[in-house]
């Protein structure tokens, strides 16, 4: 190994890498900043390719040596299992990290890690038994007689490289089906963010992973996930970030041809129509659009309400927006809490004085809250702007932030034609009293995902992932181990007769 390293003694606020089950420090560090108060609460260590080609090495090593790999696959679930546990009794633990590190509410760190990410781990392990590890081919005739096999391998070494929205949720959706087949992981998690996944990866070890198998090196995503994306020794590279990124992740992986999946931006359309619940559909619109300050992929960024309905619905929509209280992560009442950074904020606030700029009205919001304690941080307030036009900048670019942009439509098929016409297609919602309608409305609707009368029903036995750019291939479901597998088609000769075989199309008989 070339890197300058040592095992140190992890504490609350100094992190390290961590490679082949040690902890491992490097020079150069990287402050994390509270995007709540705007204060430094941790450091970490800062990753590059050095740190990279380590934990490559490493997890190859363990993939070869067989330790995790050749293990039965009943075995492993029951260390996927182990993990889980032992993850679901340090949950407290989990929420604080994220809620420092991405600013996540206490409420919605507290759910997503209650019961849900790890949930992940023992889906994943839960499959493994039910899984056709290996199936019987058919018995050929042609071109001699011979049995057959298919076979499901691990593909040997996956790079993971996680986005900051939801740090360990979308790094469970990689690791727990690439760990349930057998692979090597290397995680390069978004350099903001990388306190929950550390911790993970020490949890998993204690709990029985051996050492190499999983292995974190937080860093400079245009250098360590760079590195990730391109290293010769890595099957298989599973991303989730923004759709520039995502192309970029392609084109590095194209020089030695590896698998992947990317799971990209959004501009998800929340699709009203005329005979909706209008109660129903503006807490779901609301909560599809604002729920970790609108920094989710499939966010519902675009309201698409029908005339008829269009202004009763924007008057409840911006009313009832009025009552979600912008706050500290960790106050229990808020509801909507900091965006990431200040430079993601301020990119917020000027999409929306672009938005005026081409004629859009501000219904709510379009600024920073004014509450004193949150001066240190990075909040923006919910913002709804109506008068948007599928055209406007402000309704084709991904803003990653509360902005929610009301769009109108004329009947169902221009509903569907506006959702359509994005370069994006994650996720929509679909809103109708009227099941047979909405479902004829998913149906035409190009995204990977439609929820009917409901928003965010992300779901680990349900497949995930983008139409159009925002991605490549699916997460989560019963498919995904297709994804961390190699399939092998193994051919058993039966005739043990060299006359059997049809060589003769190029070696003549010893007989002839
Ligand atoms: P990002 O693309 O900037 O970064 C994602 C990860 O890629 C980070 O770990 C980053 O360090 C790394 N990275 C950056 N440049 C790289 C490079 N040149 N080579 C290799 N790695 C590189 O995304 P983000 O801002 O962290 O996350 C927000 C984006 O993620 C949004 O676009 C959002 O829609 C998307 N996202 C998608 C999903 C999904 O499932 N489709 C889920 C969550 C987030």
């Amino acid at each position: 190994m070339t890197v300058a390293d040592q095992t140190v003694q992890t504490d609350l606020t100094h992190h390290t890498l961590w490679i082949d089950g040690r902890a491992v420090d490097t020079a150069a560090r990287r402050d994390l900043v509270d995007p709540g108060t705007g204060a430094v609460h941790a450091t970490v260590a800062d990753g590059d390719e050095s740190h990279i080609d380590a934990a490559v090495d490493a997890a190859e090593r363990a993939f070869v040596a067989g330790s995790w790999s050749r293990k039965t696959p009943s075995e492993r679930a029951q260390v996927l299992r182990r993990i889980a546990a032992a993850c679901n009794d340090r949950v407290e633990e989990f929420v604080e990290a994220e809620m420092r590190c991405n600013g996540a509410t206490v409420r919605q760190a507290t759910g997503f890690h209650s019961g849900y990410s790890f949930a992940h781990l023992t889906y994943f392990a839960d499959l493994i038994d039910t899984y056709a590890w290996t199936r019987p081919g058919p018995l050929t005739s042609f071109p001699a007689l011979g049995t057959t096999m298919v076979k499901k391998e691990p593909i040997g070494v996956v790079g993971a490289i996680a986005p900051w929205n939801f740090p360990l949720l979308l790094t469970m959706w990689k690791v727990a089906p690439a760990l349930a087949c057998g692979n090597s992981v290397v995680v390069k998690p978004d350099e903001h963010t990388p306190l929950s996944i550390l911790l993970f990866a020490q949890i998993a070890e204690e709990c029985g992973l051996p050492k190499g198998v999983l292995n974190i090196v937080p860093g400079d995503g245009r250098v360590a996930g760079a590195r990730l994306a391109s290293h010769p020794k890595v099957g298989k590279i599973a991303f989730t970030g923004s759709t520039p990124v995502g192309r970029e992740i392609m084109r590095l992986a194209s020089g030695t041809v590896k698998k992947v999946t990317l799971e990209l931006g959004g501009k998800g359309p929340s699709i009203v129509l005329d005979d909706a619940d209008l109660d129903v559909a503006v807490d779901g619109v609301l909560y599809g659009c604002f729920v970790y300050s609108g920094q989710v992929c499939e966010s519902g960024t675009r309201a698409i309400v029908d005339e008829s309905i269009y202004d009763e619905f924007v008057s409840r929509l911006v009313e009832r927006a009025k009552s979600i209280t912008v706050g500290l992560p960790d106050d229990w009442d808020t509801d909507m809490g900091p965006v990431i950074n200040e430079r993601q904020q301020q990119k917020i606030l000027d999409y929306v004085v672009k938005a005026q700029e081409q004629g859009v009205t501000v219904a709510l919001g379009g600024k920073r809250p004014e509450a004193e304690e949150l001066q240190g941080g990075f909040y923006v307030e919910p913002t709804i702007l109506t008068g948007v036009t599928n055209d406007m900048t402000v309704a084709c670019d991904e803003i990653f932030g509360p902005v929610l942009s009301v769009l109108r439509s004329t009947g169902d098929a221009d509903a569907v034609r506006i959702a359509n016409d994005s370069e994006f297609g994650l996720a929509a919602s679909v809103w109708s009293r009227d099941n047979d309608r909405a479902l004829q409305v998913a149906d035409q609707v190009q995204c990977g995902s439609v929820w009917i009368n409901d928003a965010h029903q992300i779901n680990v036995e349900m497949p995930f992932g983008g139409y159009k750019q925002s991605g490549v291939g699916r997460e989560l479901g019963p498919d995904a181990f297709d994804e961390y597998t190699e399939t092998k088609s193994i051919y058993l000769d039966l005739t043990n007769s060299r006359a059997a075989r049809p060589y003769d199309i190029l070696l003549s008989h010893a007989d002839d």
